[in-house]
């Protein structure tokens, strides 16, 4: 950042006292920009045997196919934001939204969360950010068309764990998103 969004005055990069991190701070009205991850929900939209995809209108990854997410918003609950993204990607309700995978992604500041969740009805369409939205069989996943490896991941652990009919928490850092040999 250049310039504090409190009074416009150029900012500079130092260690406050008792921190330990270099931090923008203005000289002007002190205040201290804290630039924390960025945490992005979303939603596994279940259908009987198929799930929800959106394929992406905006980039990045403009084109590809997703599962809905997308950056929470202050003043709401992880789990609304989930269902809110899911809203506005693939005017899809959902219901029993179920906390399913996290991913640690430090190298890019964000954190990822998906749930689980029972589509209410099949009264879905593109939203804004949207170019189509479809249910996919396990089988019909275009796992090379996939926007994320974020959203392949979710989806590997999803059909795995639906054989077993057991579906525990993973929280995962990006060793598990890297392409297997
Ligand atoms: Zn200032």
């Amino acid at each position: 950042m250049n310039f504090c969004s409190h009074c416009g005055n150029p900012v500079e990069q130092r260690i406050p006292l008792g921190d330990n991190r270099l931090r923008f701070v203005c000289p002007q009205c002190q205040t201290i920009h804290y630039q924390n991850p960025r945490i992005i929900a979303g939603c596994l939209p279940v259908w009987g045997e198929q799930v929800l995809l959106c394929r992406r209108a905006i980039e990045p990854r403009c084109g590809f196919w997703t599962l809905p997410a997308g950056f929470m918003e202050n003043g709401e609950t992880l789990e609304q934001a989930a269902a809110r993204e899911t809203q506005e990607e693939a005017c899809a309700r959902v219901r029993e939204l179920s906390l399913y995978t996290l991913f640690d992604l430090p190298h890019i500041s964000q954190l990822y969360v998906f749930f689980r969740a029972e589509l209410v009805d099949l009264d879905f369409a593109a939203g804004e950010e949207s170019l189509e939205v479809q249910l996919f069989h396990e089988h019909e996943i275009p796992w090379q068309e996939l926007a994320f490896p974020t959203v392949g991941r979710t989806l590997k652990c999803y059909f795995a764990d639906r054989r077993e009919q057991v579906y525990p928490i993973r929280n995962e850092g990006i060793a598990a998103l890297r392409p297997r040999e």
